[in-house]
């Protein structure tokens, strides 16, 4: 069912002559249970969750995703599996299929895509997209949103959400009011006071230190800080100061586009045990680094910058990095880098999750056919 939750419109677009934008934000409901569902109908209304071996309660890693069922019993995606088994024993613990949402994704994608104003399209992550959509209106929007919910259901048998605005801030915020299944649209004239009573962090790139910096200053909501004298901003935060202060007052003149860059590549592992011996370390991290360097080249890219990612028993977490002076896909450079930053960890205390990340990448120039020689 579409809950259309219109909020009315009380002025005019301001300025006539400029096109107003009509932006989608379209996210599927918890979208790789729902996958599952369609894949095993028989699980349909009951709690699953999607995430590393729960083991009868010993499995180590962590929820990835999980049905709505499975959120009445507490159950959050990032959770350990442990604790999901504690809360839920009987729910259904299915291991993570990324071939297959990612097929899912693909197609659910170009069904999106068709429906963009002049290629305006952006996907935002694997079940997530932006779409500038061509609308005489939000009310003609809102139309066109209800048909791509009614394709995507007709084809994948998935539900999604929706949010509209008249830019991508506007239309993000609005996509997660009303899950599942929503459809929330916030025309111009009402932005500010949609925005208003929202906590900051509602804001993209306001996370959990900006907002405690921000609390000490007394601003909570998005309407505290739009009211604050941006300049008492500036020292603190420099130029971010200006744009979520532009953010809070509704003002997001960013584009719908593609952005194909990939920033960084990187494995983790979770071991079985919590391990200190550094025979099984080592070996891990080669591993991880052949892993890596396996997905960086298939996204065509070279790497600069090697770190590793140490996650101890209790928890602590650290992370190093080294770069190079120059563009590379050599493998046994990652291993060799990887195990030397690794090692300074190597000692009493046992580590429950190590990772390799590259990043400070560039495309590989693709008239060199082979990257060994490029790098030597
Ligand atoms: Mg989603």
């Amino acid at each position: 069912m579409v809950r259309n939750c219109t909020i009315p419109r009380r002025n005019k677009a301001p300025n006539p002559s400029c096109r107003t934008r009509t932006i989608l934000l379209v996210d599927m409901d918890s979208f790789f249970s729902s996958i599952e569902m369609v894949e095993h109908p028989e699980l349909v209304g009951l709690p699953v969750v999607v995430g590393a071996d729960p083991k009868d309660g010993t499995g180590r890693g962590v929820v990835s995703t999980c049905s709505y069922e499975a959120r009445e019993y507490g159950i959050r995606s990032g959770m350990p599996i442990s604790k999901a088994y504690r809360l839920c024993p009987d729910a259904r613990f299915l291991p993570v299929d990324m071939a297959l949402y990612q097929t899912v994704s693909a197609r659910i994608m170009k069904i999106l895509r068709s429906y963009a104003y002049a290629d305006k399209f952006q996907k935002v992550s694997i079940d997530e997209a932006f779409l500038d959509v061509k609308a005489d209106d939000f009310e003609d929007a809102a139309g066109i949103a209800r048909n791509i919910k009614k394709e995507i259901l007709a084809k994948e048998k998935l539900i999604s959400s929706i949010g509209i605005g008249p830019n991508k801030l506007v239309a993000k915020i609005a996509s997660d009011i009303q899950k599942p299944d929503g459809l929330t649209v916030v025309t111009p004239g009402v932005v500010q006071e949609f925005l208003d009573p929202m906590p900051v962090t509602k804001i993209p790139g306001i996370g959990k230190k900006t907002e405690k910096t921000l609390k000490s200053m007394g601003i909570e909501t998005i309407r505290d800080l739009r009211t604050y004298d941006v300049r008492k901003l500036v020292p603190g935060f420099g130029k971010w100061g200006y744009q979520m202060h532009d953010l809070a007052c509704g003002i997001d003149e960013s584009e719908v586009k593609e952005d194909f860059t990939v920033k960084s590549v990187g494995r983790e592992l979770t071991f079985d045990e919590d391990t200190a011996d550094p025979g099984v370390i080592l070996d891990s991290i080669d591993a991880l680094a052949g892993e890596t360097i396996a997905a960086l080249i298939e996204t065509g890219y070279l790497f600069r910058t090697v770190s590793v990612k140490v996650r101890f028993e209790d928890f602590d977490t650290h992370t190093r990095a080294r770069s190079i002076g120059f563009m590379s896909s050599d493998l046994k450079l990652v291993a060799d880098i990887s195990k030397k930053l690794v090692r300074e960890f190597i000692g009493e205390k046992k580590i429950r999750l190590i990772g390799v990340r590259l990043s400070s990448l560039r495309k590989a120039d693709t008239r060199q056919t082979s990257i060994d020689e490029f790098i030597r």
